[in-house]
């Protein structure tokens, strides 16, 4: 098995500069671009790395494009199989981030190291990565089988090979029966699913996404966005995704990196980003959040106890607030959904308004001292809130496992 991966490889090493640089000759779609890897058999075990490796590892990247860097030195790991999204609001700097990957920028500082080689100077069609952009470049005078083959092509793979992988790719993208029409004869959904099978038919190690669903309809994206987490489930290549919606992180991410201003702010998993921002920035991108100043009292049995408005509260775990000098500023940071209602004890304030949203009700609460805090309570028939009125004197409370301390 060695001696035959050993063989493709050199094999693909002496013709890949001149095929690739057709592709790119011809057609300017740099994600077109796949290595020497992807021309291996793909059914070789040998061109897998085990789970626990890292197929993409970069090393404080820099990228300058005059001003204020789009890229601020940031390091960042993807494992083997792990569909990892950069997360963040417009010109945070997430599209450069994966252009770096594919090669298609260069960066000013630091390196990029794909399956553990480093990849910085190479051009993109040396680099074991296909990337997918949110408009789809699909060629106009191919019909759907012609454009998923035509990577192959290129690199001149078999015809047997060729016909196999690509109605494997029509399969998985579940465009059968659709094989024969022409692009302008598909819808937008249909579409990005040719997108998305003529790079996975190069069966790279690394996919990379730039907000590949952009262009469809809400209903179309949510259906998408589950396909595509079950697609990168079985095919198992590790995905790089990027988006500005947090829902969308949300629902198909391993993890997420959330970008603020050029640098990455958070990494982690749906629930921890959720439940435990590192940052101010994370808590408000993602999903609400109330923030109440506080100052810090005391520690007594595990929970910190915090002065708000006057009122001292047992509001949060005792390690966050671990070294605090008695008095120290802090930020409290708990989530609508787990505030408490209540008639009496904790903070007091006044039912200030109220939105029914179906599932839900949002309700403001003006503290008496004067800060304002939202409370989401689920519409069953037990709401506490239902039986509210506007006006009504209220307290609030919150588990303190549930709030985080973010220190100014
Ligand atoms: P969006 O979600 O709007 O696509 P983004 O997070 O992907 O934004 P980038 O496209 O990476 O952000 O841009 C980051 C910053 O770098 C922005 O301020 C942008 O204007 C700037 N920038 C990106 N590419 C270039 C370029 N080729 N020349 C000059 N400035 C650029």
């Amino acid at each position: 098995m060695m001696l035959r991966c050993l063989m493709i490889a050199i094999i693909a090493a002496s013709s890949r500069n001149h095929q690739s640089s057709i592709i790119n000759h011809q057609f300017p779609i740099h994600h077109f671009s796949a290595g020497l890897l992807a021309l291996s058999d793909p059914d070789s075990l040998c061109s897998r790395p085990p789970m626990d490796t890292y197929v993409i590892e970069l090393e404080r990247l820099v990228k300058r494009f005059g001003g204020s860097p789009a890229v601020d030195l940031v390091s960042l790991s993807v494992r083997a199989g792990e569909f990892l999204t950069l997360l963040g609001p417009s010109g945070c700097g997430k599209t450069t981030l994966l252009r770096m990957i594919a090669g298609l920028e260069t960066p000013d500082e630091g390196r990029v190291l794909l399956n553990g080689a480093d990849v910085t100077d190479l051009p993109p069609y040396k680099r074991d990565v296909t990337t997918v952009f949110q408009q789809y470049a699909l060629f106009p005078h191919l019909d759907v089988k012609a454009n998923i083959a035509f990577g192959l092509k290129r690199r001149r793979a078999p015809r047997d090979e060729i016909k196999r992988r690509v109605s494997e790719a029509i399969e998985m993208v579940r465009l059968e029966g659709l094989d024969s029409r022409m692009p302008s004869e598909l819808s937008g959904g249909q579409q990005q699913r040719v997108a998305l099978a003529r790079s996975i038919v190069l069966k790279p190690r690394s996919l990379l996404l730039d907000e590949p669903l952009a262009a469809l309809d809400l209903k179309l994206r949510k259906q998408m966005q589950i396909e595509l987490k079950a697609l990168q489930r079985k095919i198992g290549v590790s995905f790089v995704y990027v988006t500005h919606d947090q829902e969308e992180a949300l629902t198909m991410s391993d993890r997420i990196a959330v970008m603020n201003a050029g640098k990455i702010e958070q990494i982690g998993t749906a629930e921890e980003i959720y439940e435990r921002p590192l940052t101010e920035f994370v808590a408000r991108f993602i999903g609400e959040s109330n923030l109440l100043e506080a100052a810090f009292e005391s520690i007594a049995d595990q929970t910190g106890l915090v002065r708000v408005d006057g009122s001292v509260i047992p509001a949060c775990r005792a390690d966050s607030v671990a070294g605090l000098a008695p008095g120290s500023p802090v930020r409290i940071m708990v989530r609508p959904e787990k505030i408490r209602l209540l008639t009496a004890e904790g903070l007091t304030g006044t039912l200030e308004s109220h939105a029914y949203l179906g599932e839900t009700t949002r309700w403001t609460i003006r503290l008496d001292g004067g800060q304002e805090v939202s409370a989401l309570e689920q519409n069953s028939g037990d709401a506490t809130l239902a039986r509210k009125r506007i006006g009504e004197r209220v307290a609030i409370s919150w588990e303190p496992d549930c709030a985080v301390v973010l220190r100014p």
